[in-house]
């Protein structure tokens, strides 16, 4: 029997811009209205996420400039978070801060993959689609995403927080230099 209430199942793949794109590289609009719009735009954001096998993608990798991102993905020790956050606020362990370096990528720089520096916990405190205030803490892939989402609807791409070298290294790996 099919699950009506997997999250994207009323939803509909949309077009994934790239880096470039300028609604990826400007800070996006704090959400105002929670209504049917943005149950759809959430609904489309996580058909587009499954599509495209990624673990998070922001409104902005769809055209749209408004803070909201979905996610699905698992923390250090296994357990999956499926969840859609609207105006979404990071809140990091105060320095000096436990780092972990792994391999990074993004839909939006498609196929690249680089070692990025992360903070090891990270939380972020928002509401879910209905305006209820949701909070998610998060270790391992799931603190990365968190930091990752944040980062995209704040206009910055992990690309950008790379030496030089591997930015370039990334971008021309996924065609877009
Ligand atoms: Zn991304």
């Amino acid at each position: 029997m099919a699950d009506e209430r997997q999250p994207g199942a009323g939803g509909e793949a949309r077009l994934i811009v790239h880096y470039g794109d300028p609604v990826l590289h400007r800070p996006c609009a704090p959400v105002e209205e929670f209504g049917p719009d943005l149950a759809k735009l959430v609904e489309d954001m996580f058909a587009s996420m499954y599509a495209a096998n990624g673990v998070g993608l922001a409104a902005n990798q769809l055209g749209i400039g408004s803070r909201v991102f979905v996610l699905d993905c698992e923390d250090a020790d296994g357990e999956r978070t499926v969840a859609a956050l609207v105006n979404p606020v990071l809140v990091l362990p105060e320095p000096p801060r436990e780092l972990m370096v792994g391999s990074e990528g993004c839909l939006s720089v498609p196929g690249s993959f680089e070692e990025t520096p992360r903070a090891a916990t990270a939380v972020v405190e928002g509401f879910d689609p209905a305006g209820r205030p949701i909070r998610i803490e998060g270790t391992g892939t799931l603190a990365r995403c968190l930091q990752h989402e944040t980062d995209h609807l704040d206009g910055t791409l992990y690309v950008d927080r790379l030496p030089r070298k591997a930015r370039n290294r990334a971008l021309a790996g996924a065609g877009l230099r």
